[in-house]
């Protein structure tokens, strides 16, 4: 029998189009570099969990797999932040019933594996793909037999921030694109169960340690231990390249986050032991190649992950992809293809810039007086105004309002939060009837 489609990259995006896809009877082969991951231990290095939420979530709940997901998720309500006293505020996320959830990377990918499978999706794993011959029309691959074409189909390329594939498009005249690098990269450390076996923090949150020009963020895990991610610069006066001895790791956890020490015994083998990552914005222009090759995920626009959306957007590619193949059909697949590319391109670009604000967000304002009081007025116009008030962040985490339409609301929103905080110092404070008149112009001018 002949195949429908071929994808690429058997990581979150790869899996999920494999099943939607197997789900609504194309016939879809699905290759992977690495080993089956059910059967090996995965090397550390990639996060080891991600915040998964709404547009994930739904994406979930399309092929069948939400409870089963959730059941292994832990809800995390709010922010909880450690100062360099080593003393906590904790700063809510949205109502009492909205949260984001920290979900292990392996379990949601073996869950995906297998539910493509039990699909119909044949998986071949140690199956490299090198790019691919536009001028053939085919990816080229290279597996422990040698090197072999796919054709006759088309390619779904979802092989991550590195693809060949995408490699092969941008050669093309008339492609744009850009990689920015952050200045920083990444680390993890983790916080095991303590002697009790219990949590050594609260566990429905996610816990950032914001310092200014770098932070720490520990999201919990099932097995009661957190996984900690250091970002920090690469150079500079404090930044990885001063972190190069015990010494001064020491030096440095003990001024800038003296809990962690107690909560983390190994945290200077974890450091030394574990790679530094490196973070940055992919853009690419177009992302496929007449019906021949389209790009989702990473491999299209892999974003810096502190908004937590990486993986929810690309979900949320693999749930539109699905709609369009339903609304615009195989008949035409360049057409579906470019119907694809053009509704979803400005969100990835929308959700690449908000990425990249929320850095900043994070290490340096979320410590800030007027900062905090401006998070807690959007939330009592949220539970005040429900219909006519919803924050960035709870359309972003919280709804599936394409993410240049939340982009757009926020910057409006910034300008309302800050003629209401204006000479107040608590939510109590607000003046409502100033609110109301504010409200009703935010909706003219986003209409
Ligand atoms: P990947 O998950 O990278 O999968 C690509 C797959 O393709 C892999 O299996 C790979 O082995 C395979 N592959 C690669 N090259 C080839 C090849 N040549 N041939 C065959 N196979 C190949 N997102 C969130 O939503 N929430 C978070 O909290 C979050 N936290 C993050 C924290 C960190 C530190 C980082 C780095 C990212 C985070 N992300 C988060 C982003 C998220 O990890 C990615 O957006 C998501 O993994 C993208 O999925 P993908 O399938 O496109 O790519």
């Amino acid at each position: 029998m002949s195949t429908d489609f071929h994808v690429v990259g058997s990581g979150l995006a790869g899996t999920l189009m494999a099943l939607y896809l197997a789900q609504n009877g194309y016939r879809t082969e699905l290759y992977e570099r690495r080993q089956d991951m059910r059967k090996i231990e995965l090397p550390a290095g990639r996060s080891i969990n991600l915040a998964l939420s709404a547009r994930g979530i739904f994406a979930l709940e399309e092929v069948g797999l939400k409870d089963r997901v959730l059941k292994q998720a832990l809800p995390m309500r709010g922010r909880m932040m450690h100062d360099r006293a080593s003393q906590l505020t904790f700063q809510a996320y949205g109502q009492p019933h909205e949260h984001i959830n920290s979900i292990s990377r392996s379990y949601l990918n073996e869950v995906l594996l297998e539910a493509a499978e039990a699909a119909g999706v044949n998986i071949h794993f140690e199956q490299r793909c090198l790019g691919y011959d536009f001028t053939q029309g085919e990816a080229l691959m290279e597996g422990p037999q040698g090197k072999y074409a796919l054709k006759d189909a088309p390619v779904i390329g979802a092989d991550g921030a590195g693809s060949a594939l995408r490699q092969s498009l941008t050669q093309r005249v008339r492609v744009n694109y850009h990689q920015d690098y952050l200045p920083h990269g990444y680390k993890e450390v983790t916080i095991p169960a303590g002697v009790d076996g219990a949590f050594q923090m609260e566990p429905n949150a996610l816990h950032i340690w914001p310092r200014e020009n770098f932070m720490l963020i520990a999201l919990p895990n099932p097995d009661k231990t957190f996984t900690c991610t250091l970002f920090l610069a690469f150079e500079g006066a404090v930044s990885f390249e001063q972190l190069q001895h015990a010494q001064a790791i020491t030096n440095f956890f003990e001024t800038y986050f003296p809990d962690v020490p107690t909560l983390a015994p190994d945290y200077l083998k974890d450091f030394m032991s574990n790679p530094t990552g490196v973070l940055s914005t992919l853009r690419c222009d177009p992302w496929y190649v007449k019906d021949q090759l389209l790009l989702i995920g990473d491999a299209s626009h892999a974003i810096v992950p502190f908004f937590g959306q990486g993986m929810n957007a690309a979900f949320e590619d693999c749930t539109l992809l699905n709609q369009a193949l339903k609304t615009h059909g195989t008949g035409d697949l360049e057409a579906t293809f470019k119907a694809f590319y053009t509704d979803r391109k400005p969100n990835a670009e929308a959700i690449a810039d908000m990425a990249l604000d929320n850095f900043i967000e994070m290490r340096d304002t979320v410590a800030d007086p007027a900062f905090l009081l401006h998070k807690k007025v959007a939330l009592a116009l949220e539970k005040r105004y429900p219909e006519q008030f919803a924050s960035r962040y709870n359309m972003v985490s919280f709804q599936r309002v394409p993410y240049a339409q939340a982009q757009l609301q926020g910057r409006l929103q910034k300008e309302l939060l800050s003629a209401l905080c204006k000479d107040i110092q608590s939510p109590e404070e607000v003046d409502w009837s100033l609110a109301e008149t504010l409200l009703q112009n935010l909706t003219g001018a986003a209409s």
